[in-house]
């Protein structure tokens, strides 16, 4: 079902609740590292400053535990957000009660508050129906911009919108679902989706969903020595998961899961790509004694940290050959200098592709930043988990919650 946009709103004089996502990164004395959050959320709030809405906007930042701590404000944001609009925003140190109230009051058309974190309420969090509306009671009408979160059936998504309608999608989180959508509906082919990063067990549903769409699928980072141990290759000392939980509590073996999607991809003549050389290390540390070694090569205690460059120039090959390309997670451990060139080469190679390009949140965004190419890569998602479930095929909360839309 289509859902009604900001651009199907009449703003004019209307208290715009806005949830955005400025969970950005900050440094030990507070400043913020990695601004793209705030900027992706400009399209949404200038719209409403130019139809002379009031703009009331709300966000979480980390993981605060239920209650007020000043190493989780938004106040940086607010500054950072001022700056970049080249106006003043109205920072408010809470996020509902009278002095939320009074702010609001005291706004004129075009103006910008930006209220405290969400999550210093528990009610947040829990999805509490009685926070929902506190929050939703000084606005008109909500307008959702957080794509990061909108897989959190979170207070300030899906029980906001049930007090507050119209409840529309903003121009990031239309961009998001128009650019993700468009891996599921009708990709120009190859599709091909490279998935790395620590874990099999966070992405088991979305390889199995993957699967049945993709026409390449490869595989790095830590999870890939869990397919390679499942494929009878020695990985050492190398991350490995053995186990996780299936959906009724039961221990389900990785390597039989993997076993059995391998046989699966074949059926459907899905290729999967393994990394066919490592960069291994003797220990985890940016100083380890480290070796290049073949696809059979990593020895007793030594661990894979990255992708081999023979690995990387195959990935390489097929992306410059993809219709689209998703990329989520690592190729390696990138955070340590000596183990990014694999992450670093795929980063490049989807950059100089002419494939539409989605890179989907967390650390393959940073990797993307990091390597200087994020303008010539067609979507950069501000969501990671949410992209991922998205691709899923999951409705997610935050966008079933708004207000649908008959155009
Ligand atoms: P994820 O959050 O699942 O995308 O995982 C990201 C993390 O995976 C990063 O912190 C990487 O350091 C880590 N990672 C990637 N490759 C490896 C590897 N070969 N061994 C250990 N950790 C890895």
């Amino acid at each position: 079902m289509k859902k009604l946009g900001i651009q199907d709103l009449d703003l004019k004089g209307k208290r715009a609740l806005v949830r955005v996502d400025f969970n950005v990164p900050l440094d030990e004395s507070g400043r913020i590292t990695d601004d793209t959050r705030i900027r992706a959320s400009l399209p949404t709030i200038r719209r409403i400053m130019e139809e002379g809405g009031k703009a009331i906007l709300i966000s979480h930042l980390g993981r605060p535990k239920g209650k007020p701590d000043p190493v989780f404000s938004l106040a940086p944001a607010a500054r950072r957000l001022s700056e970049l609009l080249g106006r003043k925003v109205t920072f408010v140190d809470d996020c509902v009660g009278g002095k939320v109230r009074s702010a609001v009051e005291k706004m004129e058309e075009g103006d910008v508050i930006l209220l405290e974190n969400l999550r210093f309420h528990p009610g947040e969090k829990a999805g509490d129906d009685a926070f929902a509306e506190q929050l939703s009671a000084p606005a008109d009408l909500y307008i959702d911009d957080a794509f990061g979160t909108a897989h959190r059936g979170h207070a300030s998504m899906v029980g906001v919108a049930a007090h507050l309608q119209p409840a529309a999608a903003g121009f990031l989180l239309q961009k998001e679902i128009e650019y993700l959508g468009s891996v599921l509906a009708d990709p120009r082919r190859p599709l091909v989706a490279i998935l790395g990063g620590a874990k099999v067990s966070d992405k088991i549903t979305v390889i199995e969903s993957l699967i049945g769409k993709v026409d390449s699928l490869l595989i790095g980072g830590a999870m890939a020595y869990t397919f390679l141990q499942a494929d009878g290759v020695p990985v050492g000392a190398s991350k490995v998961e053995e186990e996780v939980e299936g959906a009724g509590g039961e221990t389900i073996k990785l390597t039989d899961l993997v076993r059995e999607i391998l046989r699966r991809a074949d059926q459907r003549g899905v290729e999967v790509l393994l990394p066919v050389d490592h960069l291994a290390a003797d220990h985890f540390a940016a100083d380890a004694a480290v070796e290049i070694v073949s696809r059979d090569g990593i020895k007793a205690g030594w661990l894979g940290m990255d992708i081999g460059p023979e690995t990387a120039r195959i990935y390489g090959e097929k992306i410059k050959e993809a219709g689209t390309v998703f990329w989520n997670g690592p190729m390696g451990v990138f955070e340590m200098k000596p183990f990014a060139a694999g992450t670093m080469a795929i980063a490049r190679a989807l950059a100089d592709s002419s494939a539409v390009s989605i890179v989907g949140g967390g650390d393959s965004v940073s990797a993307v930043n990091l390597s200087g190419v994020a303008d010539r890569i067609t979507h950069v998602s501000t969501g990671g988990g949410a992209s991922l479930e998205f691709l899923e095929g999951k409705t997610l909360p935050g966008i079933a919650a708004l207000t649908d839309s008959n155009r």
